[in-house]
């Protein structure tokens, strides 16, 4: 896991996102970022996380999945359309099983494309891995 901690914090973070919290987030997460910044590398898409390990702040809706180390953002700049779909399914389809399940839903979500508008964020993707035993 040490050696994909490191492999991860080579990569582009936006300044207010400290790569050390890599250390401190879930196992299975480590995985699905591994695997992401190797499909990026493979297509040619550019990395750069937006958040990690966030804190909850008072009156900011804040996805507890961040609070808890199970979830981290990456920019879309650069992405296409079509690069942005591929992604999401890519992801949904080979890592639902530790994807984190979405409040009401029975199927995980590993990948979700948040465009900005709904949350009030930026656009970006948005990965997620379950609670594990
Ligand atoms: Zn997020």
């Amino acid at each position: 896991m040490k050696s994909i901690v490191s492999k991860i914090q080579k990569y582009p973070h936006k300044p207010d996102t400290n790569p050390l919290n890599w250390g401190l987030v879930k196992p299975n997460l480590l995985l699905l970022a591994n695997a992401f910044v190797d499909y990026c590398d493979k297509n040619k898409l550019p990395v750069k996380f937006t958040s990690i390990i966030r804190n909850g702040i008072k009156g900011v809706s804040v996805s507890k999945t961040h609070i808890e180390g199970r979830a981290f953002d990456c920019s879309i700049i650069g992405w296409d359309k079509d690069d942005i779909e591929n992604c999401v399914e890519y992801f949904n389809m080979n890592y639902s099983k530790i994807g984190a399940i979405p409040f009401g839903g029975s199927t995980g979500l590993a990948c979700v494309y948040e465009d900005g508008i709904t949350k009030g964020s930026g656009a970006h993707l948005h990965f997620q891995v379950r609670m594990s035993l």
